[in-house]
Formats: structure tokens, sequence, C-alpha cells
């Protein structure tokens, strides 16, 4: 083990969080840091890699689509690699008929088996809302239900979220389905975003490049509990860890979900001609195909094999990977007292997905980490300000 004494800065965990901190305080602030990851590669779960059975990159945690409306990220991030024009679109597969998502004209269109105008379909929709009574939406199901109607709830929605968390919709914060926007064109892109497109050197190149540097250390299968006594008190440190499990639970195991990826190398050179499809009927145990060929048209992958992932989700028990934190009433509550537990805590700083307790994209990760390096590490290392939290 390094002398952490000899350290500016320790920050746990290497995904995109904690990454952009590594990269910028080393490269605009000169300092010597230590990146502790308990996994076996860095990246966190935008990490990839390639299939040696088919050469293809895969996205080790499933599909990473990059997209942003951040100038700022998109600058910073194409500093290690140039992106590709690729637009994400998603195919779904209901009773075995195609439809495309996010919710859209066409989608509508095909579900009803007739043309629907703009005018048409949002007079149909305001019919379906009003039957239903909701007027002040607040959970999952009814603010679904008041941008969709019943119908397309029910087709595309239901299944799929019973699927994805196993929770009651009505239990569920109405936030997780306004990730997905409702268009009355037939604009079927699945962001909205100035940017989008994909790592052209792929995610693990990206991530090598950020943490090669003299001034990072890296400590790969090194869990941070293992030996936070062995820390000096006096390293300040960016935790991006889970915030429950820092505070050894004491104010209860906050839910998460967790995905189980189930990897097959198809001897066909497609399998089903999109980078995924979603499945949200309930007789049918997963919740989406990836296949990776589609996410790089440009590349010249070979056509004799692909190779697919079959998602599947459940609930996280201590062990597993945490993947979307499930925020129902009693985790905001958790939640809300860690946060004054971290309020307290005098040299660390908690960033990120786990440690904030919050659904990211990767643009969003990154772009907390670029704001806690601008108003807070800079100030503190080059000014002597004291570290707080991010606000
Ligand atoms: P993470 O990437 O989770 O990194 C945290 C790191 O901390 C991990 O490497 C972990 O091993 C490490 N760690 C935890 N505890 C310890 C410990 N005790 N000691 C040492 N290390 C520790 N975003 C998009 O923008 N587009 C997408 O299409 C997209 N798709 C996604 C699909 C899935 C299935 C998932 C799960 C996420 C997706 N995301 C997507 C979100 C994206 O993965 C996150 O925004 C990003 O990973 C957040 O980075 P982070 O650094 O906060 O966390
Ligand atoms: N969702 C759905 N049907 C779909 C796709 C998404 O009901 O075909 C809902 C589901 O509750 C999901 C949420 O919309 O959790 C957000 O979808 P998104 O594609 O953003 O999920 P992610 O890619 O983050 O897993």
């Amino acid at each position: 083990m390094p002398d952490f004494s000899a350290f500016d800065l320790v920050i746990v965990g290497s995904g995109f969080f904690g990454a952009t901190i590594a990269e910028r305080c080393a490269t605009e602030l000169g300092l010597k840091v230590c990146v502790i990851e308990r996994r076996s590669h860095i990246g966190g779960n935008a990490w990839s890699e390639i299939d040696p059975a088919t050469g293809i990159e895969v996205h080790s945690y499933g599909s990473h689509l990059f997209h942003t409306s951040s100038e700022a990220v998109w600058t910073y991030v194409n500093r290690f690699s140039g992106f590709s024009n690729y637009r994400h679109r998603v195919v779904v597969r209901h009773r075995d008929r195609f439809y495309t998502m996010p919710m859209n004209l066409g989608t509508l269109s095909t579900l009803f088996g007739r043309f629907l105008s703009p005018t048409e379909a949002k007079a149909l929709i305001a019919e379906e809302v009003a039957a239903s009574g909701i007027t002040n939406p607040i959970n999952l199901e009814e603010k679904a239900i008041s941008l969709v109607g019943r119908t397309m709830y029910e087709a595309f929605i239901k299944g799929y979220t019973a699927k994805q968390w196993q929770t009651d919709p009505r239990e569920l914060p109405a936030n997780i389905i306004t990730r997905l926007p409702v268009r009355l064109t037939f604009n079927d892109f699945y962001f909205a975003d100035d940017y989008e497109g994909l790592p052209l050197l792929g995610y693990f190149e990206i991530f090598n490049r950020m943490l090669r540097h003299d001034g990072i250390t890296v400590l790969l299968q090194t869990d941070y509990f293992a030996l936070r006594d062995e820390l000096p008190q006096s390293v300040p440190i960016v935790f991006t860890g889970p915030i429950d499990r820092f505070f050894e639970y004491r104010a209860g195991v906050l839910g998460w979900r967790t995905l189980d990826f189930q990897r097959e190398v198809v001897q066909v050179g497609d399998f089903q001609g999109a980078s995924i499809v979603n499945y949200p009927d309930l007789d049918v145990d997963f919740t989406r195909i990836h296949e990776f060929r589609h996410l790089h048209p440009e590349r010249p992958y070979q056509q004799e094999r692909t190779i697919i992932f079959r998602e599947f989700s459940r609930f996280a028990g201590r062990d597993d990977d945490p993947y979307y934190p499930i925020d129902r009433p009693a985790d905001k509550d958790g939640y809300d007292a860690y946060r004054t537990m971290a309020e307290a805590e005098p040299n660390v700083i908690f960033g990120g997905r786990l440690g904030t307790y919050r659904y990211l994209d990767m643009h969003q990760a990154i772009g907390a980490a670029l704001k806690l390096f601008e108003q807070q590490l800079v100030p503190h290392f080059r000014d002597g300000r004291p570290l707080k939290l991010p606000v």
C-alpha cells in the first residue's frame, strides 16, 4: 500500500464522477491524487470492453448512450475521444408487434391501428386522462397516465415498470417516467439534447486517458472500507461509493435495484437489427436486449457473429452492484438523515450516483464533478478555503 499521507486527495470510486475530479485536480492543480477502486477495472458503470469472441465493444453494465445539452460537459469529454454521430432509437416488441420509444405519434398510431394527427392524438389522450380522474399526478402511474393516457400506459409502461422496479408504480416517484419524452410528432429519437454520440475510441479508452497521469495513482480491487482506518485524517476524501454504507447503515439501508446481464454470442451477423429492443410484456422475464454492434455502425465489425445481453432487474442485496435508486418515501427520509450526517463529516465530500443516492446520467455526473471542482476544490486547494458539501 502507498503512503497515503503523500497524497493531496483520496477519491473513492473511478466512475465518471471520481475520474473527472481526479483528472481535473491532477491536470489543473498539479495535485497528487489516489483513486481507490473496488472493482478490477476503472470507469464504474460506464466501463466497456472488447468481447474476445466477436471483437465487438460491449458496455459491461448495459448500453450507455452519451447525450448532453451542456457545452462544457461535451467539450470536456471530447478531450479524451472524438464522438460518432450515433443517435439513439429504441424499438419495442409488444405482443409480437413493432413500436418505437419514446412514445410518439408513430407509437400511438400503430397501437390504435389508425393514423393519428397531433390534434387527434392530443384529444384521445385528454379523453383518457379525464376518464382516469387524475388531476394532480404525484407518482409514476399517475404521471404516466396523465402524459400518455391509460391505453399507452397499459401497453408500454405498466409491465415494463413492474419488471424493472417490482414496486407498486403508485409508490414510485414521477420523475422516473419524465426522463422519457412524449412527443406528438413522428420524431422517434430517444434523446432531445444538443449533443449526442458515442466515443469513437470506446468508453474504456476515455477512462484510460482520464486517469493516465503522473499525478494519479489508481488502486484497483481495493475496498475503501478495508483501509479507511489507515487513511490520515488530514487528507480530504471525495467519496463516490454508497452513502448508507459509509455511515454503516445507521439510518437504514437505502433501496436500490440491480441488474443481471445474460451474455450470448449468437452465430448470426445481426440478431435484432437495433441496439436495444424493449420487452414490456410480462410473459417475457427480461426487460430488454442489447446488441452492441449497432452502437457503432462506423466500425468494420465481423459479420459471422454478434453479441447480445439480455437484461434482468431485481432488488439489490448488500453484495450486489447498486444501479437504480428506488427512492420511495422511506428512502427519501433515510437519505435526508445521511445527508445531515454527511454535512457533519469535515473532510469528506460525497458525490456521484451512489454518494448522493440519485439517478445520474453520465453527463450529469461529469457536470456535477466539474462544478464541485470549480466551486470547492479550486478555492480549497488554491486559497485554503474549507471544504463543504456540494450545493
Ligand atoms: P459509478 O459509475 O457507479 O462509479 C462508482 C464507482 O465507485 C464504482 O466503480 C464502484 O466500484 C466504486 N466504489 C463503490 N464503493 C466503493 C468502495 N467501498 N471502495 C472503492 N470503490 C468503490 N448514463 C447515461 O448518460 N446514458 C445511459 O445510456 C446510461 N445507461 C445506464 C444504464 C445502466 C444499466 C446504468 C446502471 C446506468 C446508466 N447510466 C447511463 C448512468 C451512468 O452509469 C452513471 O451516470 C455513471 O456511472 C455515474 O458515475 P459515478 O461515478 O457517479 O458512479
Ligand atoms: N419505461 C417503460 N417502458 C419502456 C421504457 C421505459 O415503462 O419501454 C419506464 C420504466 O419505468 C423505466 C423508465 O421509463 O424505468 C425510464 O426509462 P429509461 O429508458 O430512462 O431507463 P434506463 O435506460 O435508465 O434503464
